[in-house]
């Protein structure tokens, strides 16, 4: 199931997320492709990003369960055994998650350590990294879901506050926007959509994802969604079918589930001319194939932008004297990993790379 397109560029995206996370603010704001998943409370964005990732591991219910932005960085790694796939945290360094239950546990305890217990809300981000042989090499960010009414801790304002913290995610250009609406209300009421429409007019970085398809009302279904009827997309819809609180309440597994999904698309012969529309792995495919081709197109832009920044580093460097050697040192070494990246996307900008190949 390990998909190679793209697999050689992104895991270099993902390192320099590394390595800038802790000096953000020193250099000027890099801005790297990575994907956020944004819509309603409760329309499935985690759900989704489970699907995606294929392992049972974020809260996820009826109630607001994502308080706190989610990065998660997923690396192929053929390395890593099936099965034996890890997790680390960024605030744990060094501690190896192989039980997926537990990370739930640690993001649940986290968002609680920042965001308190009874639903507040904060933007300060918890960083995850999953290394696996099956999943696809993209960072996801899973994000609070737009809520109207303001309970338990949170402010008055909590409508505005969760727009504002989506808004800074999908303002940026290098951010492919997951826009994901519940089948079973109108698309044209979606929050998702009106707030993907704001910050990419032109939608060339915004997938549709329509969930609950089981779920509409008796005699209705989602062709016209799919097809662009209701909200036209550029970039098109995809329909999934998630697991029910049901399931998760029977602990249903992901494979179940995705078993599950592919019979509802079968006995559902509506949607059987739309099977490039239809179902988690489509949406796999097609995210990675969005995804390879925008950092195609961002890559000129990082690589003057890693430039410039180097440059800095460079001027400030002659500006130490002997007694800041040891800042001098760190200077050093940063200037380095920038010299050594900057060599990589020349690389992969001038097309030397042969992974680079979409054929
Ligand atoms: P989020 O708040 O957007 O992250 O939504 P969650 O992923 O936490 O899902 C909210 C609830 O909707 C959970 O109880 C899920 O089981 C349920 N759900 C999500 N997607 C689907 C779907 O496609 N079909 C059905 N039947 N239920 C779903
Ligand atoms: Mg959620």
């Amino acid at each position: 199931r390990p998909p190679s397109i793209g697999s050689s560029v992104i895991p270099i995206i993902n390192k320099l997320q590394d390595i800038f996370a802790p000096i953000v603010g020193n250099f000027s704001k890099i801005q790297l492709p990575q994907v956020a998943v944004v819509g309603s409370q409760s329309s499935g964005k985690s759900s989704v990003i489970e699907a995606l990732v294929g392992r049972d591991f974020l809260p996820r219910g009826c109630d607001i369960c994502t308080r706190r932005p989610l990065v998660l960085q997923l690396e192929n790694r053929t390395d890593v055994n099936d099965g034996r796939e890890w997790a680390e945290f960024l605030h744990l360094p060094g501690k190896r998650f192989y039980d997926f239950s537990k990370i739930r546990k640690e993001i649940q305890a986290e968002t609680e350590r920042e965001a308190g217990y009874n639903k507040g809300v904060s933007d300060k981000q918890i960083r995850l990294k999953i290394l696996s042989s099956n999943v696809l090499n993209i960072t996801l960010v899973d994000l609070p879901g737009i809520t109207k009414i303001p309970v338990g801790d949170q402010p008055s304002d909590i409508e505005a506050r969760i727009r504002r913290m989506i808004m800074s995610y999908i303002k940026q250009e290098a951010c492919m926007i997951l826009a994901v609406s519940p089948a079973n209300s109108d698309l044209a009421t979606s929050d998702a959509l009106q707030m993907a429409k704001e910050v990419d007019p032109s939608g060339s970085r915004t997938i549709g994802v329509i969930t609950k398809l089981d779920i509409m009302d008796r005699g209705t279904n989602a062709l016209n969604f799919l097809l662009g009827k209701v909200v036209p997309l550029r970039l098109g819809y995809v329909g999934i079918v998630n697991r029910s609180q049901e399931d998760i309440n029977q602990n249903r597994s992901i494979a179940e589930a995705l078993l599950s999904e592919e019979q509802f698309f079968r006995d559902n012969p509506i949607y059987n001319g739309l099977s490039d529309r239809c179902g988690i792995p489509q949406l796999a495919k097609k995210l990675n194939q969005i995804l390879e081709q925008h950092i195609r197109t961002a890559l000129p832009g990082l690589k003057a932008e890693l430039n410039s920044d180097l440059l800095t580093v460079v001027k400030e460097l002659r500006t130490y004297g002997e007694a800041m050697e040891s800042k001098a040192v760190q200077g050093a070494v940063l200037s380095n990993i920038l010299t050594k990246y900057c060599e990589a996307f020349s690389a992969l900008v001038d097309g030397k790379s042969q992974e680079m190949s979409t054929k």
